[in-house]
Formats: C-alpha cells, structure tokens, sequence
C-alpha cells in the first residue's frame, strides 16, 4: 500500500471540521464521504452534545487510534484519505502547483503608492509554492519590482478608478491566453497565511470563483467581495461587455440608487449583479480588518461562519484565515498603528 501524507497531522495544512451531523471530523473532506467509514471516530459519546470540552474529542482514544491507523496501516484509511493524502494526490497537487495563475492588480490615481503592489507580490510570493505571473496595470508603474509585469494603462481618465477592473475580463487582455487561470486581487489585501489552497484552488470551468463578504450587513446588495475575482481567461468576456456597452450608465447606477455610497463605487456590485456562475470559495479564508469595528465584525463571523474560535483577537486571526482585507477609502494599510500590521506587510 502507498504510503499516506496526512494533513490532518498539522492543523496549519487541514484542520478539524464540524458536521451538521453534530460530530467532528479530521477534516473538511471526510464530512462528505462514507460516513461508515469514520464510525470508530463518531461514537456516541463524542456527539458535540455529549462532551464538555472539544478535547474530549480531539484528544481522545478514539481519534489517537485513527491517526495512528494513517500512520502504520494506511491501507485500512477511509477511501477518501487515500484518494486526498495518498501518494497520486500529493503527486497531482504538485501538479497543480506547476499550473501557472496570473494575478492581476490595478493601481491608478494616488490613492495608493507602488508600495503596496510590491508589498503584496513579495508576501505572496513568500507564502506559496504555486507558480504565478504577477501583473499590475497601471499608468505609473515608477518604483514597482522590476519582477512585475507591468501592462500600462494608456488612457486612465477613460474610466473611473477600481472601474478598470473590468477590463481584466476581456478576452486575451495583457495577452494573457485563454483559458488560463486569473485572479483579480486588490492591492489592500495583507497576506498572513500559507496561500497554497487559494492559489492553486480547482475552480470548475466557466464560474467565478469569489467569496461572501460575511462581514458586511449589506450582503442583501452585494454578496461577492469584488477584491478577489477567479476566472479562465476569456470565460468572463460577457461582464466586460455588458459593462462596455453602457460604462457611463453603470458607473452611476448603484451609486444614483443608494446600493453603494460615493463618490466613486459600484464596481463590485456590477460583478455581484452580473456573473452568471459564481462558485463561492470557503469564507473562512478571508477577512476585513478595520480599526475599532472588529468587535462589531466579529459578531458576523460568529453568527456566520465560526462560532467556536473568534476571527481577530489582540492581533492574532483565527487559524482559518489566509488574507485580511483593508477595504474602504479611510482604511489604509500605510496609515495603520497597529502592531500585527507591521509583522505582516
Ligand atoms: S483526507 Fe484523511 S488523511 Fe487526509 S486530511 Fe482528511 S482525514 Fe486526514
């Protein structure tokens, strides 16, 4: 039998997932698989109902066994061990990570210098070992890391600031070739975890791959996080020309009708309203930071996405966490006091 590499053994790679069945897995991939399978580990007396302490969970004989189980006789492991931790997974996830992805950012206007571009192309680039092509498009690309790809924008009074972004949808731009994997990143995100299962993330073919701002409490106007747009090139050519057809008119739309505020704004609300397929990616991976809102935020995670570990603490993020995101005009990186700000960027 082929030797497994279990990520559940470092809780940094996969950590424990909770099943509406009320019991706890080892990971996210079990929760779904033949749950006969996982029966020496959900005994009764480890329902949720019935334990006082989740350690009773984690740190009992029953999990202990399982694990030594992966470790010296994986042919026994559930089927879904061997298909995500066996020998072919490891393999085809190095694959995976060979499969380049563009990331694409926008910097115009003075909102914001070159530091912030080289700044998030140096922490991905530390945090990953999925190749990718970094590109910033831009009318002044002065001072930014010459391993950038810089794709100029000629004419950048043409349209309004983050409304640029739209063209990232259209078919073959910065001569990217169809078909190949684009993530649209705002250039305010701080990266404070491994981006491996980001970067490298199986989208399905013709979807957008975004995530639910689960921070906001207007979610019932725009649900997506225009920040973070996964697309194959040329698959999202139709947002580009909708938009094109009327860019004026869209420009103004959301704003003139109360679903964004000004004086410029609406561009992720275009793309929530829009794409056809979204395919949301877990919420548990991304987060808003904002001074002195974070107790508010937080209500929202825990009601939403995880009510047992709170997302930010003191300066530290839930474990889940990949990227924090600095949105909203007044919330700038540079300008931040915090000390966890200057570990990470
Ligand atoms: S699939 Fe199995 S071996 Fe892999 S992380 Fe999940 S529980 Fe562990």
């Amino acid at each position: 039998m082929n030797k497994l590499y279990p990520r559940c053994m470092d809780t940094r790679k996969k950590a424990p997932a909770f099943s509406a069945s009320g019991y706890f897995y080892p990971c996210c991939w079990c929760d779904n698989s033949k749950s006969h399978e996982f029966k020496n580990i959900t005994p009764e007396h480890l329902h949720i109902d019935n334990v006082e302490n989740l350690t009773d969970i984690f740190l009992s004989k029953e999990w202990n066994d399982f694990f030594i189980m992966l470790k010296e006789n994986p042919e026994n492991a559930p089927t879904v061990c061997k298909k995500k931790c066996g020998k072919n997974a490891f393999k085809s996830n190095i694959a995976k990570w060979m499969d380049n992805i563009n990331i694409l950012t926008l910097k115009v206007g003075d909102k914001y210098s070159a530091e912030y571009v080289n700044k998030l192309y140096l922490n991905i680039k530390k945090n990953t070992k999925q190749l990718f092509n970094f590109y910033c498009y831009t009318e002044n690309p002065v001072d930014l890391n010459p391993e950038i790809k810089i794709i100029l924008l000629d004419n950048p009074d043409d349209l309004q600031l983050q409304w640029h972004k739209l063209k990232f949808h259209q078919t073959g731009f910065g001569g990217i070739t169809t078909g190949e994997k684009c993530l649209i990143l705002d250039i305010d995100w701080i990266i404070i975890n491994n981006l491996d299962e980001i970067l490298s993330y199986n989208l399905p073919k013709n979807k957008l791959g975004c995530f639910e701002r689960w921070w906001s409490n207007l979610r019932h106007f725009c649900k997506l996080n225009g920040g973070f747009q996964m697309f194959y090139m040329g698959e999202t050519n139709y947002l580009w020309k909708i938009f094109n057809e009327k860019p004026d008119y869209w420009q103004k739309y959301y704003i003139e009708n109360g679903f964004a505020e000004g004086p410029v704004n609406g561009e992720q609300n275009f793309i929530d309203q829009h794409a056809k397929n979204k395919h949301w990616l877990p919420m548990e991976w991304f987060a808003k930071y904002e001074e002195n809102k974070w107790i508010k935020i937080n209500r929202n995670w825990e009601r939403d996405v995880n009510p047992y570990e709170p997302y930010y603490m003191g300066g530290d993020f839930a474990e889940s966490i990949k990227m924090v995101h600095f949105s909203n005009s007044e919330n700038l990186i540079h300008k931040t006091k915090e000390k966890w700000v200057k570990e990470y960027w």
